[in-house]
């Protein structure tokens, strides 16, 4: 009697707990469906402002500027481009640091990069793209280039849209044309999403360095960058 009364109350109290979960589960299923909706739905974008902290890049012959400083500024200029126009926008730094990655010490540099890797992954992005400055010992050398990992052919389609619209850039102020290149770098071949370097100008050649510290050719040069990106995700779409 006893045992039949005990399994009464726990088939009552089982009973309870069901109806409970049902209920939440019923009042959480709108928000579960609408976060798997715009989940699907929505347009991510990895910007990868190059170096940061004590790895500061090359720097500019003319004031020494630090490559990691431009890169942050065009980055973020670049960042808000996108999130103006509805992308979410993941950057692997917004200051000037180097990351550690769990697992790797005595190589800051190969943390970084691994750490950058790793939020690259998680973010499943449409695209990627790393944002840096270029030197060369010829001086005379100018102008900003696309590079792209020659296996991706996804890469390579993108890379010739952000060349295209930076070959504009160029040649607006007294460059010249590029075709974008293929290289090997950890950050073209660590995730599977379509991912460019753009080497912004030569902080070597006084010329670009002039144009890469003004604001005001930081704006257009984000803004060819993020326009390329849309002419690449809109030709990806029509294929
Ligand atoms: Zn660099």
């Amino acid at each position: 009697m006893q045992k039949y009364t005990v399994n009464k109350e726990a088939a009552r109290a089982v009973a309870i707990a069901l109806a409970a979960a049902m209920i939440c589960l019923a009042a959480l299923s709108p928000f579960i469906v609408t976060a798997i909706v715009s989940r699907a739905s929505r347009q991510v974008v990895v910007i990868d402002a190059g170096h940061g902290g004590d790895d500061a890049g090359v720097r500019g012959v003319l004031t020494g500027v630090k490559e990691s400083d431009l890169n942050l500024s065009v980055s973020k200029l670049l960042g808000e481009c996108f999130e103006g126009c509805g992308f979410e926008v993941v950057y692997t730094r917004r200051s000037d640091v180097m990351h550690s990655f769990d697992g790797v010490t005595g190589n800051k540099k190969r943390a970084d990069m691994f750490r950058r890797g790793e939020m690259i992954n998680k973010a499943k992005p449409r695209a990627v793209i790393s944002v840096h400055m270029n030197f060369y010992e010829l001086r005379s050398r100018r102008g900003a280039q696309a590079f792209f990992k020659a296996s991706s052919p996804s890469s390579r389609q993108f890379a010739d849209f952000v060349q295209d619209g930076l070959n504009e850039l160029n040649m607006a102020n007294g460059g010249r044309t590029y075709s974008a290149l293929s290289a090997e770098k950890y950050l073209l071949s660590c995730s599977p999403y379509p991912t460019v370097i753009v080497e912004c100008g030569f902080l070597s050649n006084p010329d670009d360095e002039k144009n890469l510290l003004d604001p005001a050719y930081q704006i257009t040069l984000a803004r060819t960058i993020f326009q390329a990106t849309l002419n690449f995700f809109n030709c990806a779409q029509s294929a």
